[in-house]
């Protein structure tokens, strides 16, 4: 008896050590954040590319198509693309794109040059110094310095961010466009809709007393209703319950800014990927008690919209889900994890802290509320019992283009990974 328990563990641990074959979940992040798949958005057909790469993965290891035919499940969305030339020059000196500037991703195509009339946040905090710059600078563009930002939610800082929304946005006005001149770090977001006027933020030293045009171009694309699609497969459990357990990871990422830059997203979000694909890894091998669902998602940073075309045509029985955990920035580790919704489902929170005392794996464990900021979201609104779960420390890189497979850390990868099989197999045997 003793012998054969012993086989067992051997045999166990064998298996765990292959299915973190830290090796396999590199080789993931380096493909899906190379040139190759553009960022994973919606130019060049960044979004099929990775889609195809991960259902490729998924046949590999034997994992059924959610819909029983294929593993796409197709949806729209709205996004406007910055395709062709982006270029910014200030007095005839071109800058640098997206280490010196960004133009907001919503950007309409525009082409020229411009006088640039300036001003400071300190220098709009009342109507009529807002109407009176407002008339002063017809056809040009305004350049608002913001280098003077506090980060305070005063009535004042509230009524000044009004205006220069309304600068940004508002049909009434018969500027060009805005410039915002700031020492905050560059963060590029995707945009679902396409504005009226060109918005660029530039992060670069300027002699702001002699700053006197820009010469501008961009070419945008709005595309409504664009196919993408999500890519969902699943692990049949030996049990015959038709209970499930989820897991998450959006694969898309901001895309392409241009025709030469492309944000890799290695740890936002190719980490999660790597995650989900490693999970699937070890259970095509080490078959769960229960289904296993795994479902790499679209549309997450143009606002949650692969989670929401899934939501609202679920693939499974959403009441069936006994667990469904989100893997969302899963690449460092350096202060361990932080579970969104750990305070709602205390009880599995005891779990993974009681599960990574007793491993020793991560150096912390961190607890955190509800918060609607990924994919677990809409789920977690229909009643699913779920985590989303991010890793802490290491790297500063987010939503530019830094965020690369050669600066990722993946400092507690293995653990991460062994930490959360052992989590689903408490699931599966309540001990
Ligand atoms: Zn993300």
């Amino acid at each position: 008896m003793k012998i054969i328990i012993t086989l067992g563990i051997i045999i166990l641990s064998i298996s765990m050590a292959e299915s973190q074959d830290i090796g396999y979940a590199k080789r993931i992040i380096e493909k899906l954040s190379s040139a190759e798949f553009k960022g994973r958005g919606y130019t060049e057909n960044g979004d099929k590319i990775s889609a195809v790469y991960i259902s490729n993965e998924y046949h590999n290891l034997n994992l059924l198509p959610l819909n029983g035919k294929s593993y796409f499940q197709k949806f729209s969305l709205s996004v406007n693309t910055l395709p062709g030339r982006v270029s910014v020059k200030i007095d005839g000196t071109e800058l640098h794109t997206a280490t010196d500037y960004l133009v907001e991703s919503s950007c309409p195509s525009v082409n020229g040059r411009f006088q640039i009339i300036k001003t400071s946040r300190s220098q709009i905090d009342t109507e009529e110094k807002f109407a009176s710059l407002v008339d002063n600078a017809a056809d040009s563009f305004i350049l608002i310095d913001c280098r003077d930002k506090k980060n305070e939610e005063t009535d004042l800082s509230k009524k000044i961010d009004e205006y220069i929304k309304l600068l940004k946005h508002s049909p009434q006005i018969a500027i060009k466009g805005v410039i915002i001149y700031t020492n905050d770090k560059l963060t590029w977001e995707s945009s679902t809709s396409q504005n009226i006027r060109p918005v660029v933020i530039i992060n670069k030293e300027l002699d702001l007393n002699t700053v006197n045009s820009i010469e501008i171009t961009v070419d945008a694309k709005f595309k409504k209703n664009y196919k993408t699609q999500n890519v969902a497969g699943f692990i049949k459990g030996t049990s015959g319950s038709d209970s499930t357990l989820v897991v998450l990871a959006h694969y898309d990422h901001l895309g392409k800014l241009g025709k030469d830059i492309y944000f890799p997203g290695a740890n936002d979000n190719a980490s999660g990927v790597a995650m989900i694909l490693n999970l699937a890894k070890h259970y095509s091998v080490n078959r769960p008690k229960y289904t296993m669902v795994f479902i790499a998602l679209s549309g997450e940073e143009a606002g949650i919209l692969g989670a929401k075309a899934f939501t609202d045509n679920p693939l499974i029985d959403l009441k069936k889900i006994k667990f469904l955990v989100n893997f969302d920035l899963a690449g460092t580790g350096d202060e361990g994890i932080k579970i969104v919704n750990g305070s709602v489902y205390k009880d599995k929170f005891d779990l993974i802290t009681r599960i990574n005392q007793q491993h020793e794996l991560l150096p912390k464990v961190d607890i955190r509320g509800a918060a609607c900021n990924s994919d677990h979201c809409l789920f977690y609104q229909k009643g699913v019992p779920c985590f989303y779960i991010y890793t802490q420390g290491g790297i500063q890189a987010y939503h530019d283009i830094f965020d690369k497979y050669e600066t990722l850390p993946l400092t507690e990868f293995t653990d991460y990974c062994k930490l959360m099989i052992m989590f689903f197999d408490s699931i599966t045997h309540p001990i």
